[in-house]
C-alpha cells in the first residue's frame, strides 16, 4: 500500500464557471488558474502522483506550457492514474477535504463524489467529500482542497 497527499488552493474571480471535482455547479464566481481551476482535481492529481512519488502536477503539466491553458483538469487525472498504473497500484480510497466560503458543496457532494470515484474506478463509498468553511482563515475568496489518496498493489 501507498498514500499520497495533495494540496490545491486556487483564487475566485467573476466571470468564469465553478468547477470542482470534474462536476461544473451553476455558481459563480469560477477558480482562476492556468488550467479550469478545478482545486479539487488538481489536488487529487497530487495525491496520486504522491503515492508513487512520481513527483507533482506541476512537473507533468507546466503551468508555463501554453498547452495547458483552459485545459480541462480531467486530462491531469487520467495522466496520474496511468501513472500509478504503470507502477502496479489502483486506488483504494480517497479522502478530500475543500476549504471554501461558497458555495455550499453540501448540495453537489453527491454528484462530484460520482465523478470522482469514476475518474478513479473506484466505487462511490471509496470516495470521501467533506467541506469546511474557512472559520478565522480570512480566506473567503480563495478555495483549498487537501486530498488523502490511499493505493493498493493492483
Ligand atoms: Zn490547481
Amino acid at each position: 500500500m501507498r498514500i499520497g497527499f495533495g494540496f490545491d488552493s486556487h483564487e475566485f474571480k467573476p466571470g468564469i464557471p465553478l468547477k470542482i471535482g470534474g462536476v461544473k455547479l451553476q455558481a459563480e464566481p469560477g477558480l482562476c488558474g492556468h488550467s479550469d481551476g478545478d482545486v479539487l482535481l488538481h489536488a487529487i492529481t497530487d495525491a496520486l502522483l504522491g503515492a508513487v512519488a512520481a513527483g507533482d502536477i506541476g512537473a507533468f503539466f507546466p503551468p508555463s506550457d501554453p498547452k495547458w491553458k483552459g485545459a480541462n483538469s480531467v486530462v491531469f487525472i487520467e495522466e496520474a492514474m496511468r501513472h500509478i498504473e504503470q507502477a502496479g497500484y489502483r486506488v483504494g480510497n480517497v479522502d478530500c477535504t475543500l476549504v471554501l466560503a461558497a458555495p455550499k458543496i453540501g448540495p453537489h457532494a453527491k454528484a462530484i463524489q460520482e465523478r470522482v470515484a469514476k475518474l478513479l474506478k473506484v466505487e462511490t463509498s471509496a470516495v470521501g467529500i467533506k467541506a469546511k468553511t474557512p472559520e478565522g482563515l480570512n480566506l473567503d475568496n480563495t478555495a483549498v482542497a487537501h486530498v488523502v489518496a490511499l493505493l493498493e498493489k493492483a
